[in-house]
């Protein structure tokens, strides 16, 4: 939807580099930086720089770059020291599961034990 894309959406513009993010991986096509509301120890998010509104969207839409997206989120992961431990990825998607940021994001969570559900 043309209104979320571009300048419009917050993540766009993280990826444009006009909004500051600390970003702690980027690969030709993804991007991973710290969440601003860090929910676990570990908290980061990993998405597509090109826009795709939710997981959903970008893995119909380009089933390779929403692998490139699970890749990435993955090598946070072992660089984070979760592998041990393990983690968890999690992908809100639309008015129900309480998605805010319709640029579809990984948020890798990790660090501590996180109990059966983070809601
Ligand atoms: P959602 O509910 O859409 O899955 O999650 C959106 C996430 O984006 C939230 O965890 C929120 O803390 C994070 N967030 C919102 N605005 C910003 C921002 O400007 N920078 C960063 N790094 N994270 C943000
Ligand atoms: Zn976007």
């Amino acid at each position: 939807y043309t209104a979320r894309m571009g300048t419009d959406c917050l993540f766009c513009r993280i990826v444009a580099g006009e909004i500051p993010a600390t970003v702690v991986r980027e690969t030709a096509t993804t991007l991973a930086f710290r969440d601003i509301n860090p929910q676990a120890p570990t908290h980061v998010l990993v998405i597509p720089k090109e826009h795709y509104a939710d997981v959903a969207t970008l893995a119909q839409g380009d089933p390779g770059l929403a692998g490139e997206v699970l890749a990435t989120a993955a090598t946070v992961a072992e660089e984070e020291g979760l592998l041990a431990d393990g983690f968890r990825l999690m992908f809100n998607t639309g008015t129900y599961a309480g998605q805010e940021v319709f640029h579809v994001h990984a948020h890798v969570f990790g660090g501590a034990p996180l109990g059966p559900m983070l809601c």
